[in-house]
This record gives structure tokens, C-alpha cells and sequence, in this order.
């Protein structure tokens, strides 16, 4: 249950609403490279200027050392939104005091205005307490929408919301019932299938995951170091020799809380990571000393999607191997198909390159839900506070 109030539980027509969004898209060429992070911000603010809300936006991208680091203003998110919520959005580049009061001011019911990068600003990631109430000052109403910072205390996130009343956005609220419905109460069999480069990073993860999971599969590069902690041999594969321990404590807690956590059977091996490697196909146990491990065989691929066909509840985060070269990505697209036709199951995806895998096969409208946050989703699935979430005001029932 989401326990916050949300744009929903209030009457926003002709307030000044600051939302904050998660604009932090790629840009290339002075345009945006990839416009995801937009289009799921499209519901709220659609909401907002629908009900006669005066919609005055902000974000952070990349990590600019001060305004004069121009590649990353927001000037062309700006653009991009103007283009598919087919409105003019007026982009104010200029300070908070003069430039951003005036425009908030002139705003009519139902316009929209877009502030200049935040991280501008150092008092952005300080969450500067004088900065926070010259943003807060701008507007009657705080939402925040952008689920991709909520892990982190920036005036914009956690500063803001202590002088405004303060609701979720529609992305948010979503983002986080998505993810605590299925660690709490998922539909059985639940599978989980956790790959990428590191085990150090999703740790926290695993360690939830096997209290809650049917099954947990586990492949790319953070399997070698299971395959280390069984004691097989890993060859020039990618292992963290300091994370053995966890792996093995991992396997023993499995076994102890009865999921069924399954390591690969097979391995594509290649001397380099190139796009015209010479592969081969090796058991667990007989990954040569010179070859690396970068993706799970075919074995392992038709037994994930086994388990995947089973599931009532999927979550998967990672890939399978190093898709990006087209001789190492038949594991992550079996995994993506199999996710994808189990239209039975929940199935809902994390991490940045989850989502560019998916995307990559054509596959992202056939899951139920595409997390928009790494690190932030990596927090709540832990079972850590957000504090851009636990800012906002509780739902009073
Ligand atoms: P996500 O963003 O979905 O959470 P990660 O960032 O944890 O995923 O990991 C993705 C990266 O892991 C990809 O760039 C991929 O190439 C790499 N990777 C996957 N398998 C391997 C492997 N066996 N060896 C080296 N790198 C790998
Ligand atoms: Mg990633």
C-alpha cells in the first residue's frame, strides 16, 4: 500500500505546483538521445495541466561542476517535452530570485515553465537549507515525480518538501507500489533473475530477494563469483575475490530459506570482448584459464526460461551477459522473451541495462512495468527509506 498522498488527494487548479522530475536523460549532438525518463513523467504533468495547475518543473542532469558547464542544461528536455506534450514550455535559465519569480508569477492555469538544471546550483546537492526555501518559495504546492532520486537527500528531494505541503506524482507512487507489491505480497511461484557486472552492488538485494523467492536465477558477470565460492575454477572471467564469503553466506541462506537459487550449468567463454570474438560453449566446472565468461550458455538459457514459464511474479535486474556485442546476447534475449511471454506473471524490470536490453529486442511494452531508477529501486527493494519519499506528506485514512 502507498501511504503517501498523491496529486490525486488534492485540489491542485490555479496553485503554483513545483514538480520535480527526473530529467537526467543522455543527450547527444545538443539533443535528447533518449527521451524514457520523459515520457514517464508524461502522466503527472498531464494530470497537473489538465486540472488547471501552474506547472513549474525541475530536475538535475549529469553532474555539472557549476553553470558554465552548458552541456548540461535542461534546455533540451525542455524542447523534447514542449514536443510530445505538444505545448510550449518556457525554459527560464536565469536565477531563482528574479527570472524564476517573474515567470512563476506571469503563469497562467494549465502553462508550464522549466527551471535550469538544479545542480547549477551547489546548494542543489548540499540540500542547502536557504536554497531549498527559495525554490519551495516559488510555488503553493511541492510533487515530487522523480523516483530516479528519491534515494537521495538534495534540496529539490528532501530540502523543499519541509516548506510545502508535499505529494507523490503518479511515476512515483507507481514505481513504489510496483516494487514493495512484489516483495511483500508477490503473486507464488516468484522469480527472480539478478545478473550485471557486480555482486557488490546487489548484495542488499539478494539478500531480500532470497527471503521472498520461489526461485532465484543468477547470471552475468557477478555469477563467477558464486561459481568462485563453489570452488570451480573461473578462468579470466570477472570475479570480486572480497565478495567469496558473501557468496557462499548467500548459498547457505538460500538453502535455509528454501529458494531455489540457481547458478548457470554453461558458459559462452572467449579469449577477448570483442564483436568478432571466437566463442565456446564450457560446462561450470571448465572455464580455461585464459577465457572469460561473458555470457551463460545455451543449457543455462533453456533452463531459466523453464523457470520463468512457471512464474506467477517475475523481477529481473541485470543481464545475462555482455549483450551489447551481438556474440554474447542470446542469454539476455532468451531471458527478455521468456519474461515477455509469460503474460501471466507480473513481471517488472530494474536497472539501466535491463531496460536498454529489452529495448534492444523490442520487448519493452510486453512487461508490466519498467523501473525507471537503478539505484534508487536497488534501495527500496533492500529495504532502505527514500528520503525524497519519506519527505512527503502521509495519506491521513
Ligand atoms: P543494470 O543496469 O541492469 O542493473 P548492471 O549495470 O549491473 O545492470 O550491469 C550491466 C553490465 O554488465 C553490462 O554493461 C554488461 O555488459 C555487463 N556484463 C554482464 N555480464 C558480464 C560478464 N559476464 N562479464 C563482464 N561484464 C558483464
Ligand atoms: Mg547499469
Amino acid at each position: 500500500m502507498f501511504n503517501k498522498k498523491t496529486i490525486k488527494d488534492v485540489d491542485v487548479a490555479g496553485l503554483k505546483v513545483l514538480v520535480r522530475v527526473d530529467f537526467n536523460v543522455p543527450l547527444a549532438d545538443g539533443a535528447v538521445a533518449d527521451d524514457t525518463r520523459i515520457r514517464a513523467a508524461l502522466p503527472t504533468i498531464r494530470y497537473l495541466i489538465d486540472h488547471n495547475a501552474r506547472v513549474i518543473l525541475c530536475s538535475h542532469l549529469g553532474r555539472p561542476k557549476g553553470p558554465e558547464d552548458t552541456q548540461y542544461s535542461l534546455r533540451p528536455a525542455c524542447r523534447a517535452l514542449s514536443r510530445l506534450i505538444g505545448r510550449n514550455v518556457v525554459f527560464v535559465d536565469g536565477p531563482l530570485a528574479t527570472d524564476a519569480r517573474e515567470a512563476a508569477e506571469r503563469m497562467v492555469d494549465g502553462e508550464l515553465i522549466m527551471l535550469e538544471n538544479l545542480r547549477f546550483n551547489p546548494g542543489e546537492k548540499a540540500n542547502d537549507l536557504d536554497f531549498a526555501r527559495e525554490l519551495a518559495s516559488l510555488a503553493e504546492l511541492y510533487v515530487n515525480d522523480a523516483f530516479g532520486t528519491a534515494h537521495r537527500a538534495h534540496a529539490s528531494t528532501a530540502g523543499v518538501p519541509e516548506h510545502l505541503p508535499a505529494v507523490s506524482g503518479l511515476l512515483l507512487a507507481r514505481e513504489v507500489e510496483m516494487l514493495t507489491e512484489i516483495l511483500t505480497a508477490p503473486e507464488k511461484p516468484f522469480v527472480a533473475i539478478l545478473g550485471g557486472a557486480k555482486v557488490s552492488e546487489k548484495i542488499g538485494v539478494i539478500t531480500r530477494l532470497v527471503e521472498t523467492c520461489d526461485a532465484l536465477l543468477i547470471g552475468g558477470g557477478m555469477a563467477f563469483t558464486f561459481v568462485a565460492a563453489k570452488g570451480y575454477p573461473t578462468g579470466d572471467s570477472i570475479v570480486e575475490p572480497e565478495w567469496i564469503d558473501a557468496a557462499r553466506h548467500m548459498l547457505d541462506a538460500a538453502r535455509e530459506a528454501g529458494c531455489d537459487l540457481i547458478l548457470p550449468i554453461d558458459f559462452v567463454v572467449a579469449a577477448e570482448v570483442a564483436e568478432d570474438a571466437t566463442t565456446f560453449i564450457v560446462g561450470r566446472e571448465e572455464i580455461p584459464d585464459d577465457m572469460k565468461g561473458l555470457d551463460i550458455g545455451p543449457a543455462t538459457a533453456e533452463l531459466f526460461k523453464t523457470e520463468i514459464e512457471r512464474a506467477r511474479t517475475v523481477y529481473w535486474n541485470g543481464p545475462m551477459g555482455v549483450f551489447e556485442l551481438a556474440p554474447f546476447e542470446a542469454g539476455t534475449r532468451t531471458v527478455a522473451e521468456s519474461v515477455a511471454q509469460n503474460t501471466r506473471a507480473i513481471s517488472v524490470i530494474g536497472g539501466g541495462d535491463s531496460a536498454a536490453a529489452l529495448k534492444k529486442f523490442g520487448l519493452e511494452g510486453r512487461v508490466t512495468f519498467v523501473s525507471t531508477g537503478g539505484g534508487a529501486s536497488m534501495r527500496l527493494l533492500e529495504g532502505a527509506s527514500l528520503p525524497g519519499l519519506d519527505a512527503l506528506d502521509d495519506k491521513v485514512v
